[in-house]
């Protein structure tokens, strides 16, 4: 606030108080992000029929995919509710977390099919680590060099990889399938890979 003579001039009490009771009375008018989500959440509400399902998984499936939003896992193989499990990260990749929890849901939650399926067009895949560093710094202009995201440098090799890694950790349920598919973000197709 520029003072009559030219100096910043620091507002008064009263007109902060102004201020803030402006913002505050704007932002509550402003619809939030939120009201959309109910509208739509109202709408699945009266045609929701999965009562009761059961909080296992109906198809024993277990998904390991990319958080990607071009991917909508319980369409691309015609699934509904309480058909499969699905586990999501940048780039859908194993790590110690997630092995954790497919280790548990091969033994609670009878996940006897595991799918690992990263996607074409993966930033994760697509970027260096260099790349995506300076990248995250020029756009908030905050440091990123020490900044570890996971970024695959191969990613047909990091799937046989997670895939093998699965298989071979001794804690998950005997008997348990692991596969590797790779899903196309333009075409809907899901390729087997391993
Ligand atoms: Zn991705």
């Amino acid at each position: 606030m520029i003072g009559s003579t030219g100096f910043l001039r620091v507002p008064s009490q009263n007109e902060q108080e102004q201020n803030a009771t402006f913002v505050h009375e704007t932002m509550s008018r402003m619809p939030s992000f939120t009201d959309s989500l109910d509208a739509s959440n109202a709408a699945y509400v009266e045609s929701f029929t999965a009562e009761g399902v059961p909080g296992r998984a109906g198809t024993h499936l277990l998904l390991l995919t990319c958080m990607d939003s071009r991917i909508v896992p319980h369409a691309i193989f015609g699934l509904k509710e309480g058909d499969m499990k699905v586990l999501r990260n940048a780039g859908g990749q194993m790590n110690s977390e997630v092995e954790r929890d497919i280790v548990l849901a091969s033994h609670l939650l009878d996940c006897h099919n595991i799918v690992i399926m990263p996607h074409t067009k993966c930033a994760m895949a697509s970027l260096s680590l260099t790349e995506v560093r300076t990248k995250l710094t020029d756009l908030s202009g905050m440091d990123f060099s020490s900044f570890e995201p996971r970024m695959i440098d191969d990613w047909e090799g990091k799937l046989r990889a997670d895939v093998a890694s699965l298989k071979a950790n001794a804690l998950l349920k005997e008997g348990v399938q692991v596969r590797g598919a790779r899903y196309d973000v333009d075409t809907g197709t899901v390729t087997w890979v391993c």
